[in-house]
C-alpha cells in the first residue's frame, strides 16, 4: 500500500488556501517529499510528518515554485534531528549547485546554531543525487526518467513502488513518450495540469507563455490513459481550482480517461494498493 497525500496544490498564481506544490508519499516506514513549495512543511505536518522523519526529498525540476521551501526543509530536519541524519536529495542535474546555493545563504544562520547549541557542532548534512533516468532507490524500488518542461531542462519524473502498489509524480511536462513509460500500468498517476480553455482567455501574454510547457488537464487525462493507469490524480492548479469547480476538471478529465479522477484540496489523500 503507498499513501499519496497532496501537501501543496498552488502554483504561483496565489491562492492563500493552498501550498505551493509538494506531494508527499508514504510507502511502509519510508516517507518521500516530492518537491517543496511554499508552506510544505505545515502540510506535511498536518499529514503528521515532520521534517526528521523524511527518508528523502524528491524534486522534479529546479523552478523556483517547486522548491521555495528548500531552506526551510535543510534546516528544520536539522535542528530537529537529535543524531545526524543526512537527508538524501534526489533531483535533476543542477540540484547540487542549488543545494549548495541555499546552504550558503543559510551560513550565518548555521554559524548562529552552531555557536549556539553545545549538541550542533556540524552544518545541515545533506547528500545530494543527481540523476535523469534509471533507479536511484533500492528499498522502496524508486526510478526516474526525463520529462518534458522545455525550455526548463533537465526535468524528471518518479515511480515508487512498494507491495505490489506503483505511484508515479510526473511533476510539470507536457506530453511525451518517456512519461508514458515510466507510468505504464500504475496505480495512480500524479500531474500537474493547467486550464487551457480558461489560461487561454487571460489578457497576460506572461501568464499565457505557461501554456507551451505544462500540460492541459485534457493532455494529463491522455497519458494517464496511454499508460493505462487506475487513478489519475491532479494538482498544481493553473489557475487555482475554486469550491464548486470540480466537476469542470472531472469532465475534462473524463473525454480523454475512464479510470478515476481525483483532485481537491492540500491533503487530500488517495491510497494505492
Ligand atoms: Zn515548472
Ligand atoms: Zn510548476
Amino acid at each position: 500500500m503507498i499513501d499519496v497525500i497532496l501537501t501543496g496544490t498552488g502554483s504561483p498564481m496565489i491562492d492563500q488556501n493552498r501550498a505551493g506544490p509538494s506531494t508527499l508519499v508514504i510507502a511502509g516506514d519510508s516517507r518521500f517529499l516530492v518537491d517543496c513549495g511554499r508552506g510544505v512543511l505545515m502540510r506535511a505536518a498536518a499529514a503528521g510528518v515532520g521534517a526528521a522523519s523524511l527518508s528523502a526529498l524528491l524534486l522534479t525540476h529546479l523552478h523556483s515554485d517547486h522548491i521555495t521551501d528548500l531552506g526551510d526543509v535543510i534546516t528544520t530536519r536539522w535542528v530537529t534531528t537529535f543524531t545526524p541524519t543526512p537527508l538524501p536529495i534526489i533531483g535533476p542535474p543542477g540540484t547540487k549547485a542549488v543545494v549548495e546555493a541555499t546552504l550558503a545563504a543559510l551560513a550565518p544562520d548555521i554559524s548562529y546554531r552552531i555557536a549556539h547549541h553545545a549538541d550542533i557542532n556540524e552544518p545541515p548534512a545533506v547528500q545530494v543525487h543527481e540523476y535523469r533516468s534509471g533507479t536511484v532507490w533500492e528499498s522502496p524500488r524508486i526510478t526516474v526518467a526525463p520529462t518534458d518542461h522545455r525550455p526548463v531542462e533537465p526535468t524528471i519524473a518518479f515511480r515508487i513502488e512498494h507491495d505490489g502498489a506503483s505511484v508515479v509524480l510526473a511533476g510539470d511536462t507536457v506530453p511525451c513518450s518517456t512519461l508514458d513509460e515510466l507510468a505504464s500500468g500504475a496505480n495512480i498517476l500524479v500531474h500537474t495540469a493547467i486550464r487551457k480553455d480558461l489560461v487561454e482567455q487571460v489578457p497576460s501574454q506572461r501568464l499565457r507563455d505557461i501554456l507551451d510547457y505544462h500540460s492541459s488537464v485534457e493532455q494529463a487525462a491522455a497519458t494517464a490513459a496511454r499508460a493505462g493507469v487506475d487513478t489519475l490524480v491532479l494538482t498544481h492548479y493553473v489557475p487555482p481550482l475554486t469550491a464548486g469547480q470540480e466537476d469542470q476538471w472531472r469532465a475534462l478529465a473524463a473525454a480523454e480517461f475512464t479510470g478515476r479522477v481525483e483532485l481537491g484540496d492540500d491533503l487530500l489523500r488517495v491510497t494505492a494498493g
